[in-house]
């Protein structure tokens, strides 16, 4: 089990110290976090790490997850499509079954703790509760909501806005409303399984108990199987580079509970892959955290190549390891990668296809953009630097009219 002080070597003591002291603050008060899935996705991810350090911070803190059916995941997924943009069409049933299941839960869940910190549209409107129990409540949108369907939007913003506050990951991301808004970047574990550290032997034995082939250089998107992920026009960017360079496209991706869509974005991709040899498609449970890290770091070029994102952590994760990444220059990818310095801003499958065939001929120049990400990463998107701006937004919901400085 990893303790806070591990983390010295990487962030120092001083940036300990400071949790200590803010954490000190909070020691009375139980945070709970809600979500949608415990498993598979970037929110479930940074939960399963930040949940186990505050606690060892000394705020008490649980983690739940909103129970609804295969019916309620169809629309939630839409509703998330229509929040980045994406045009889809709702009947007034579907409201009525995202209404029905916020009722079941808030019949089952227990949500009396000092502060509760609902992730996503998923379980918004749990909020309800907030007007029996008067503790404080924080929703925190995950998504790029800059451009979202209108009446999507204004169907959800009625339960936002009963909260106390909202977290947003980025300006870019955020809408107007009535209640305060605190921007948090998310942030990746450093010595979680998929981040750690990883001797080559290791990583080779992995691959190895993959059957992934190493004998060309690995070209890899790391993704759920989501069309705003655009597996199929990474496979047509690749091909386009193939016609000059030898490489192997891997696309890793699993499921996840609360993503009904994948099974026929996968069989698309099965289709679009048709028999090109140098086209491997693994399907991984979305616990194989060691897995994705030995693949991420034994690939040349990392793709991501996002027609929507929200943070996207596939970035961070493969800029934390030194990677070239070439990604789509969506929702926070431009602030992981600053193009031509820390990674590969594209627009296109003909930019994606260009960039990769320049980045597999240029290995030196792949390297220092690997090197300059990772080093943008240590700055900015650690969990500790995540856990303090937490620490810091759960003061302020005590602290009325106060400046907070994130
Ligand atoms: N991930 C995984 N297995 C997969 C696909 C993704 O473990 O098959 C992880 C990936 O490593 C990252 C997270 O799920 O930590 C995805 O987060 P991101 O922000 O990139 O995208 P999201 O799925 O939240 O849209």
């Amino acid at each position: 089990m990893l303790k806070i002080n591990d983390y010295e070597p990487i962030v120092g003591p001083q940036v300990l110290e400071e949790l200590r002291l803010l954490a000190g603050q909070l020691s009375k008060k139980r945070v709970l976090h809600v979500n949608s899935t415990a498993v598979g996705g970037g929110v479930a991810e940074i939960l399963s790490r930040m949940v186990p350090l505050l606690n060892e911070l000394g705020v008490e803190t649980r983690w739940d997850v909103i129970k609804g059916g295969e019916d309620f995941y169809a629309v939630t997924k839409k509703i998330h499509n229509a929040l980045h943009g994406h045009k889809q069409t709702f009947e007034a049933k579907d409201y009525d079954v995202f209404l029905e299941v916020q009722e079941k839960n808030l019949k089952e869940m227990s949500l009396d703790e000092d502060i509760v910190f609902i992730h996503d549209p998923q379980p918004v409107g749990l909020v309800k509760r907030k007007h029996s129990l008067q503790n404080k409540w924080l929703w925190r949108c995950h998504v790029d909501v800059s451009t979202p369907d209108t009446n999507v939007w204004h169907f959800l913003r009625t339960f936002v806005e009963q909260y106390d506050k909202s977290v947003f990951s980025a300006p870019i991301f955020s809408q107007v409303l009535s209640i305060p808004q605190a921007l948090i970047c998310p942030s990746i574990d450093p010595l979680s399984e998929k981040n750690r550290e990883m001797p080559q032997e290791e990583i080779d034995v992995i691959l190895a108990r993959l059957s992934i082939p190493t004998d060309k250089p690995l070209v890899t998107q790391v993704s759920r199987f989501d069309r705003l992920k655009d597996p199929l026009g990474v496979i047509k960017a690749f091909e386009q580079a193939q016609k000059y360079v030898e490489a192997r496209l891997l696309l890793v991706g699993g499921t996840a509970d609360d993503d009904p869509e994948g099974a026929q974005v996968l069989a698309e991709v099965k289709e679009a892959a048709g028999k090109n040899p140098d086209i491997i498609i693994l399907l991984l449970p979305p616990t194989s955290h060691i897995e994705i890290n030995a693949i991420q770091r034994a690939s040349t070029v990392i793709l991501q190549k996002s027609l929507r994102e929200g943070f996207g952590l596939t970035i961070t994760e493969a800029l934390w390891k030194g990677k070239p990444v070439i990604a789509g220059a969506v929702g926070g990818i431009p602030l992981q990668i600053t193009h031509k310095y820390s990674g590969i801003l594209t627009h296109s499958i003909e930019g994606t296809s260009y960039w990769l065939k320049q980045l597999l001929q240029e290995p030196a120049f792949g390297k220092k953009l690997g090197e300059n990400g990772r080093e943008h990463v240590r700055q900015n998107f650690l969990l500790t630097r995540h856990l303090r701006e937490y620490l810091l937004l759960f003061l302020s919901l005590y602290h009325k009219g106060d400046v907070v400085n994130l």
